[in-house]
């Protein structure tokens, strides 16, 4: 299929404004520009649903934004929920930083890793410590994941001996989740 590109919805630009909002006031007053993609893109062997890019200054003469953000529209109009979107276009905030001299650059990920080597070693250095610990109090959405999968990443994890996920099942009930490691398991 051809990569086709439009203007995005009502609901990217009113979830962007939200998520801004909440959780990005430093970049309020950034031009965002917001794309649809008419499809995911696969790019490296993985699936791409939103990219955010800069705006360089000589093409800022012709095009009025500071960043452009494009969302895969076969996503965000078929496969993903309200919440899902909202951490998809919170996660490509994220990406955008304004620096102490208020120029915007665009930073990197808190990790990069592969699902292997956390399967194969664990958490086996202190970012992917820290980011495993910051998903206790995080809401879990099983949609795109199952939670067998996270069941499974997370009772490999070494050093955590109890990790508690709060699940929305699909009703939007909350269901807590409750993870003890093996060790602890045969020991009690
Ligand atoms: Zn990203």
């Amino acid at each position: 299929m051809t990569v086709e590109w439009n203007e995005a919805s009502e609901s990217v630009i009113t979830i962007t404004d939200q998520m801004v909002a909440k959780y990005h006031p430093e970049i309020r007053n950034l031009r965002i520009g917001l794309l649809f993609r008419n499809e995911a893109q696969l790019s490296k062997g993985s699936l791409v649903l939103a990219q955010v890019s800069k705006v360089s200054a000589k093409d800022q003469a012709l095009i009025d934004f500071d960043v452009l953000i494009w969302v895969a529209q076969d996503y965000w109009n078929g496969k993903l929920n309200d919440h899902q979107r909202q951490a998809l276009i919170d996660h490509e905030l994220c990406h955008i930083r304004r620096k102490s001299d208020g120029e915007i650059e665009l930073i990197n990920h808190d990790i990069q890793e592969f699902t292997t080597i956390l399967n194969r070693w664990g958490l086996w250095n202190r970012d992917l410590v820290a980011f495993a610990g910051s998903i206790t109090p995080g809401v879990w959405q099983g949609e795109l994941f199952s939670i067998e999968n996270v069941k499974e990443a997370l009772g490999k994890i070494e050093g955590v001996s109890k990790v508690t996920l709060s699940h929305l099942n699909a009703e939007g009930e909350e269901n807590n989740l409750v993870l003890v490691d093996k060790e602890a398991e045969h020991a009690g």
